[in-house]
């Protein structure tokens, strides 16, 4: 897969010109931001790790989780993705362009991996919950798979019509702090936890929708993996305020075991760090000029190395896309 595959190469710049206004509205409040303690450990010691576009990053000295501290509050937040244009171009312009592509190489394989896990822990399959649903196409295709009895739905900024012809799905919109407890067998939360004011609150209203033994599939970015490491705050995927909290898979374990969860397995199945490292590389973002080894394997050899390299990152816990499994105590 190649990124242009799942995010247009020609809509980039306007992407980032949106989310550049929408950066500047939200730091109008900046002097509103509230301090935090780390997401993972919750401890009050943590060193600087980089500015950027306004918003500071901090370092937890403990277990080195990073994370955009002062942020703004849980309400500026739900104002900034309620309004947000670049949100709003991604819906209408980028999303469409790339769907087919996107259930091919990021659905359908974790559809796979998330049925084969539920095999494999023997967890029952009445019920599945994605929270932070979109536009749907993770429940779509899960219920084509005629697993489980029930597809729930939740999704806060709701495009109804996105659902209505989707068949089998129960839609809910709101957050799901708002939602009436139920205890489904399955929840799925993909790249929603990096996005929240406070993970540990979402890890708790989560933990409330599971049956007990239940099975939480959840992914997020893997600061320590390869792309987000070499790149830093030159990555596409370190931005602020939509990215706030970035894990790794100690500090992820942490949290989920201190919200009632064990930690079953965490993967990172990600399929471009190597060829996002290679584009900044190309477009004289970043120098690799003091690193031949990079070099050699990310510009002069990447025909040769470029799938090796990747599959090998992501078989050894380094891609910067992590998929961890827990399940509710
Ligand atoms: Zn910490």
């Amino acid at each position: 897969m190649m990124e242009s595959e799942i995010r247009p190469d020609e809509l980039y710049d306007e992407t980032m010109r949106l989310r550049k206004i929408d950066t500047e509205k939200i730091l109008l409040k900046s002097k509103s931001f509230v301090k935090v303690c780390c997401p993972a450990c919750n401890k009050v010691e943590y060193e600087l790790f980089y500015k950027r576009d306004g918003f500071t990053f901090v370092k937890c000295s403990v277990c080195e989780t990073v994370f955009v501290n002062p942020r703004p509050t849980k309400e500026m937040l739900f104002e900034h993705y309620a309004t947000s244009l670049n949100t709003k171009f991604w819906k209408k312009n980028v999303y469409p362009k790339s769907e087919e592509s996107r259930i091919k190489h990021l659905i359908l394989p974790r559809v796979k991996k998330i049925l084969e896990l539920c095999d494999k822990y023997d967890v029952p399959t009445c019920s599945i919950m994605d929270i932070g649903a979109g536009f749907g196409t993770f429940c779509e295709q899960i219920t084509k798979t005629g697993k489980f009895k029930e597809v729930i739905a939740i999704e806060p900024n709701l495009e109804k019509d996105k659902y209505s012809h989707k068949k089998g799905i129960t839609v809910i919109q709101d957050f799901i702090e708002n939602i009436a407890e139920r205890k489904v067998n399955v929840i799925t939360s993909f790249e929603s936890i990096e996005h929240m004011f406070s993970p540990k609150e979402y890890l708790n209203s989560v933990s409330k929708m599971l049956a007990k033994g239940g099975l939480l599939f959840l992914t997020t970015p893997n600061i320590k993996g390869f792309d987000l490491n070499v790149l830093k705050d030159k990555s596409d995927s370190t931005m602020a305020p939509g990215h706030i909290n970035y894990f790794h898979p100690k500090s992820i374990s942490l949290l989920l075991e201190n919200c009632g969860f064990e930690v079953l397995s965490i993967e990172t199945p990600g399929k471009l760090d190597a060829e996002l490292v290679r584009k900044k590389a190309l477009a004289g973002v970043i120098s690799l000029d003091s690193q031949p080894f990079l070099k050699c394997v990310l510009i002069d050899e990447w025909q040769t190395y470029m799938d090796s390299f990747q599959q090998w990152l992501a078989s050894n816990g380094l891609s910067s896309s992590m998929l961890i499994t827990a399940r509710k105590r």
